[in-house]
């Protein structure tokens, strides 16, 4: 089923983000994550794709199984960094044969260790030319894109990020999911921003429950996205003060307000990074008024 008919169907909802174990032994402790997060009702479940290196095969085969085994709609992300127009058709033709209508169209990182790659070397230079790719070739898809309430790092300005996100939009993008950030604020701008310009689908915000000060600050330096400072210095205290279970008792507590916040000022849903885990998502999910 297409994910754009489900949002529109059912707002506001929880939806979650998984990403492929590498190792084949961790596959049935990675499913049984899945079955307790059914609890939660998820409107969907988006697969990364080659995140952190090595994994594109199992992308599909972890979005056939959520789909089949726990009943979960399951959205595949796709990256065209070193991709030929062929591999990406044959991801989708695969994507098909499986009947999942949904791609979440990236172009991905550079390789690891080449800050200076040239994207204008690739088949695929931007992450607007997959989305059209896959829509005129694969119209019952539904697509969507990637969106940064804080600019994507390359981005010369607010603006011209804006500008990329709504040609993402324009190329056939019907729904957006944010990279994760930490204030509200930033996210609601971003909204009203976007729809001011025409690009009015909807944005799913991206919200990671913090669960210890080394993996935040970890996830932080890859992505990009800024903790506010009263926030780090409240999670380095509670460190201090309380070791690594007051951090995550803090950032339990941070990231259910945040999200209620999103949902009680519009947002159609929240997106959470398990980051494979359970307990975290079970415990903002329960609190959650929706
Ligand atoms: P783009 O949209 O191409 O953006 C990259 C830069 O190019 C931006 O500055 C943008 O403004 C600019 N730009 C975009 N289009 C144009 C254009 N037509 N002309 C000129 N400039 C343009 N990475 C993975 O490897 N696997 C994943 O599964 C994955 N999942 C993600 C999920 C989400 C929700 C998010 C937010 C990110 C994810 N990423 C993933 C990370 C992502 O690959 C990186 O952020 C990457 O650097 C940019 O990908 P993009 O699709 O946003 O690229």
């Amino acid at each position: 089923m297409r994910v754009c008919d489900l949002i529109a169907g059912k707002s506001p909802f929880i939806s979650l983000e998984f990403f492929p174990p590498k190792e084949k032994e961790a596959w049935p402790g990675f499913f049984e994550v899945v079955e307790k997060l059914k609890e939660l009702g998820p409107l969907f479940a988006s697969v990364t794709y080659g995140a952190g290196g090595g994994t594109q095969d199992n992308t599909l085969e972890i979005a056939s199984r959520i789909k089949r085994d726990y009943g979960i709609e399951p959205i595949t992300h796709l990256t065209s960094v070193g991709a030929s127009g062929e591999k990406l058709d044959d991801f989708l033709k695969s994507l098909r044969d499986a009947d999942i209508q949904n791609v979440l169209a990236l172009r991905g990182d550079p390789p690891k260790g080449q800050d200076d790659f040239d994207f204008a070397s690739q088949e695929f230079r931007h992450a607007t030319d997959v989305i059209e790719f896959i829509t005129e070739r694969y119209p019952e898809m539904c697509v969507g894109g990637a969106a940064y309430p804080e600019p994507h790092p390359e981005s010369p300005s607010i603006q011209s990020d804006l500008d990329m996100v709504k040609l993402k939009v324009d190329k056939g993008a019907q729904f957006l999911v944010t990279q994760l950030f930490f204030d509200n604020r930033l996210y609601f701008d971003y909204v009203d921003r976007l729809k001011s310009m025409g690009a009015d689908v909807p944005v799913i915000p991206g919200v990671l429950p913090i669960m210890s000060l080394r993996s935040a600050k970890f996830i932080l330096g890859l992505c990009g996205a800024a903790i506010p400072g009263k926030f780090l210095s409240s999670l380095e205290r509670a460190h201090e003060d309380g070791g690594d279970e007051a951090v995550y008792a803090l950032g339990m507590e941070y990231a259910i307000r945040q999200a209620q916040e999103l949902i009680d000022g519009g947002a159609p849903g929240v997106h959470l990074y398990t980051l494979n885990r359970a307990e975290a998502c079970l415990e903002i999910g329960r609190n959650l008024k929706i």
